[in-house]
């Protein structure tokens, strides 16, 4: 079985999400599940203080000059909502129209950081095996999509030239290594070949940072296709 804490984003993604330092997709990723799971959302605001104290230091500020006023600056800076560069998205969650997606009779509530992508506009195209996929350009070193796994769907064994991120938004599914919840950050790298499986469907975020390649069956014909769309999603925009 999965360990549970495998399923949040590691610290060294925290790190790089809190300063800025990830591409848009997994920044988005990260941003959906940090509003999800309250234990990463305390871990980002640390490293957040962390990173703060550490620039006001080498700046040479006076303002940590005694150990209480330190001490408050910290709860100061923990208190603060940490969305680091999904601002953008997060600050116009006021205005977005769109917050739920309903999906085969179900509504599913969206992070509001997802909400606000979603309400630009989602076009649903069908895969096989009981799969819908919406794309969404997020930036130009990864493909982003929405994933909705039918009930009792299955994507083709597959393995990855990159990583992969899954969040689960809704529903469940399974994989040879575990079972996969709502707000569970799934992390695949190169040396994983799986087959995402869904008995209940299940709403998911992915992020790829590299097109997938399949290894059996009449699936593997469509890896040119694949990367073809890959390489059109990645493109720059003009
Ligand atoms: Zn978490």
């Amino acid at each position: 079985m999965t360990d549970k804490r495998a399923l949040h984003p590691t610290e060294t993604m925290l790190e790089e999400f809190a300063t800025g330092n990830l591409s848009t997709g997994k920044c988005v990723a990260i941003a959906a599940h940090v509003e999800l799971c309250a234990e990463c959302r305390q871990r980002t605001s640390e490293i957040e203080a962390q990173a703060t104290l550490a620039w006001l230091a080498e700046t040479g500020s006076d303002s940590t000059e005694s150990s209480s006023d330190y001490a408050s600056l910290v709860d100061s800076i923990v208190a603060q909502p940490q969305f680091s560069d999904a601002d953008e998205f997060a600050e116009q969650d006021a205005a977005s129209p769109v917050r739920e997606i309903h999906m085969h009779e179900r509504s599913i509530t969206l992070p509001s950081v997802l909400a606000r992508i979603a309400s630009d506009g989602l076009v649903w195209k069908k895969l096989a095996g009981g799969i819908n996929q919406a794309s969404v350009m997020l930036d130009d070193e990864t493909q982003c999509e929405f994933l909705y796994m039918k009930p009792g769907s299955q994507v083709p064994v597959h393995k990855h030239q990159g990583n992969e991120i899954t969040l689960v938004l809704d529903g469940s599914f399974s994989d040879a290594m575990g079972n996969y919840g709502p707000s569970d950050f799934v992390v695949r790298t190169p040396s994983h070949t799986h087959q995402p499986a869904s008995d209940e469907g299940c709403l998911c975020f992915a992020v790829l940072d590299s097109p997938l390649t399949f290894t059996k069956g009449l699936a593997r014909l469509f890896n040119p296709v694949n990367r073809y769309r890959f390489k059109r999603a990645t493109s720059q925009r003009v």
